[in-house]
């Protein structure tokens, strides 16, 4: 009698099973009806947000994005990173420091002293002809003021050193949402720069300021570079557009601003590919990312990353980048690697335009906002 009982009660039990099976699978079938592959993207950014369907503008698929309910941990405050701008800088730009100590170290200064000072700016990559003429700028400063302690010429030289890095540059990061649509943000630059990272760092930066990212993953060269992206989205909950490894990039591109309109985020930033094989190639891959993402608004920032450690060789290939796309600001990466921060007076010059972030490391949280005083007080600890 018992066993008769609970035998109706597994084959009542089984009947739901199949039927809600059933029914989910109608569901799925149903979204595809019209025989146009969909992309599934999450909404609005959040870890467990709500899945939403949608169907493809073109013939692209694009591959699936999971938001994955992993803990969310916290960006780091815009403080906190200006002041591990200083500290980085204190510890990797050494020399600079401490040679500008020596040489305002007395009530005068001698020729040797600034020939030393001359040498040390050179090392730190400003360029032999702006190494030569921020001494002169010094040395005229000096001679016209009546600073007779050492503090006072240190404090003179810092002044003059913060007015050449600033440069008089506007270093606003147009990452604002418009009335319509998202801001569009593109990070451009060679393979191994720092894109990726950078545009991770970025999306926790922005998140950190409360603006809700969509992450865009035209990179699709390297599957390794979609993968890193989809990690750091995860990390902070901002959904993730991406292609299939060998997709069009400026398909993805334009998918991802489609869907930062959809989801109504304040900002979509978009990782490139960076294969500097030739510039007539690059212009037909970077320069058709840059057309396309602009055609639901327009593009905001381009973001060109430069790694710090390449020097004057970065900077060269900087300048072919810049030819090809407008860029608007610069990410000078790996600056916790190098004595060689002079390239930051070097690149504005070079490109005109300001350097915007600088990286301090590889850390989540090493993006920093550049600032002049913040940087040249950094350099001089
Ligand atoms: P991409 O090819 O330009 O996208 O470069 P990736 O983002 O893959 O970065 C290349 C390498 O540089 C990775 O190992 C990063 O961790 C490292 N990297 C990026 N930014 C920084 C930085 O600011 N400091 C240091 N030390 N390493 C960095």
């Amino acid at each position: 009698m018992i066993d008769s009982g609970l035998a109706i009660y597994v084959a009542i039990a089984v009947a739901l099973v199949i039927a809600v099976l059933v029914f989910v699978l109608a569901r799925k079938s149903g979204s595809k009806a019209n025989g146009v592959p969909a992309s599934v993207i999450p909404a609005k950014a959040s870890a467990n947000a709500e899945v939403i369907s949608r169907d493809l503008t073109d013939n692209e698929i694009l591959g699936t994005i999971e938001s994955k309910s992993i803990p969310m941990d916290i960006p780091e405050s815009m403080e906190g990173r200006k002041l591990k701008l200083r500290e980085r800088l204190g510890r990797s730009q050494g020399s600079l420091g401490q040679v500008f100590k020596q040489t305002f170290s007395g009530s005068t200064i001698s020729e040797d002293a600034w020939q030393d000072l001359e040498d040390t700016l050179i090392m730190a990559d400003l360029g032999v002809t702006a190494a030569a003429g921020i001494v002169e700028t010094l040395k005229n400063a000096v001679k016209k003021s009546s600073a007779s302690s050492a503090q006072d010429l240190h404090e003179i030289a810092k002044s003059e050193l913060i007015k050449l890095v600033d440069g008089g540059f506007d270093r606003t990061l147009h990452t604002d949402r418009h009335a319509d649509r998202p801001a569009v943000v593109l990070t451009v630059g060679v393979n191994g720069t720092g894109k990726t990272t950078t545009t991770g760092k970025l999306a926790r930066m922005l998140s950190a300021q409360d603006k809700d990212v969509l992450l865009g993953a035209a990179d699709t060269f390297r599957a390794a570079a979609a993968e890193q992206l989809t990690t750091w989205g995860d990390r902070v909950g901002v959904p993730v557009v991406r292609g299939a490894e060998g997709s069009d990039p400026a398909s993805v591109a334009f998918e991802s601003v489609t869907a930062g309109l959809e989801q109504e985020v304040d900002v979509v930033l978009i990782d490139t590919a960076g294969r500097l094989h030739t510039k007539q190639g690059l212009m037909d891959e970077l320069g058709k990312v840059y057309r396309v993402a602009g055609k639901l608004g327009a593009v905001d920032e381009v973001l060109l990353v430069i790694d710090a450690t390449t020097g004057q060789n970065g900077l060269t290939q900087a300048k072919v980048f810049s030819e090809v796309v407008p860029v608007t600001g610069v990410v000078l990466s790996k600056l916790d690697g190098t004595a060689k921060g002079g390239i930051i007076v070097a690149i504005q010059e070079a490109l005109g335009v300001p350097v915007k972030l600088v990286g301090l490391g590889e850390g989540p949280d090493d993006l920093a906002p550049f600032d002049a005083v913040d940087f040249v007080s950094g350099l001089l600890m």
